[in-house]
């Protein structure tokens, strides 16, 4: 019976602990594992972050790959990666993410930030009408969650195809950015490429041309492709990665800005 009184008490601090223990839970399953799902809002720091990050003073690269995944280029971009203990930033097509979900999801895995760069990288569809354009990002969303098995999954960063800054489309751009906000997105362009989507180059030129084009900046958001269109740059990976880490810059991928939310 002393038992039975004494438990009284015991119990409601029990129970105080379990109600709590459960809310616990649920909130390190709902936070503590928050993928970047269209629920979770970018916070104002966070656009600001995205919208600043070229005129950063910090010796900062962000290394960018556009228009894949694709089964002759990405496997070797991630590999040197993955050696050079570099986190990256893809932007991806939709639907090549259809076609090789597995790439997608191995780059996931690996810590790559997985980017929206449209469904058919067609300029046509894209800029139809908003709604065209809104479907564009949505429907590249879905298959980068079916490929890393994230519901919701919404990666809110976009990069326009030719990049915002090209004249090509500018009334078109200008508009469809103004919807961005409204599911949660910003978008990014570069402050440095090594143009190897824009002639055939020799692995030196490619070279020369990102030692040329980073030329006296600090933080870095460097364009390069993993397709083989034009060039191949998984040729000339490892020494562009020498050449900025022998200029004093740290890689670091989307993950890492602030944020106002964790991911898991
Ligand atoms: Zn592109």
């Amino acid at each position: 019976m002393r038992i039975f009184l004494f438990s009284k008490k015991s119990i409601t601090i029990l129970l105080f602990i379990l109600i709590f223990t459960i809310f616990l839970i649920i909130y390190l399953l709902v936070y503590s594992k928050c993928e970047i799902n269209c629920s979770s809002e970018v916070s104002d720091d966070f656009l600001h972050n995205i919208n600043t990050l070229t005129s950063g003073k910090e010796k900062v690269a962000y290394l960018t790959f556009d228009d894949g995944p694709t089964t002759s280029v990405t496997p070797k971009i991630l590999e040197i990666l993955k050696e050079e203990n570099i986190k990256a930033s893809f932007f991806v097509i939709g639907k090549c993410v259809e076609a090789h979900p597995e790439i997608v999801k191995q780059a996931y895995d690996e810590g790559h930030y997985i980017a929206n760069h449209g469904y058919s990288h067609n300029n046509d569809i894209l800029y139809k009408s908003s709604e065209s354009f809104i479907n564009e990002i949505t429907k590249t969303d879905l298959a980068i969650g079916k490929a890393i098995s994230i519901e919701n999954y919404c990666s809110h960063i976009f990069r326009f195809p030719n990049g915002f800054m090209a004249p090509l489309y500018k009334k078109e751009k200008e508009k469809m950015a103004s919807l961005l906000p409204n599911i949660n997105y910003t978008y990014i362009d570069w402050n440095c490429l090594n143009n190897d989507s824009v002639k055939k180059c020799s692995n030196t030129e490619l070279l020369n041309n990102l030692k040329e084009s980073s030329k006296n900046k600090n933080t870095l958001v460097v364009l390069m492709h993993d397709t083989k269109d034009v060039n191949d740059s998984s040729l000339v990976l490892k020494d562009s990665i020498s050449y900025l880490k022998s200029q004093g810059y740290e890689f670091r991928n989307f993950y890492d800005l602030p944020w106002g939310h964790s991911f898991g």
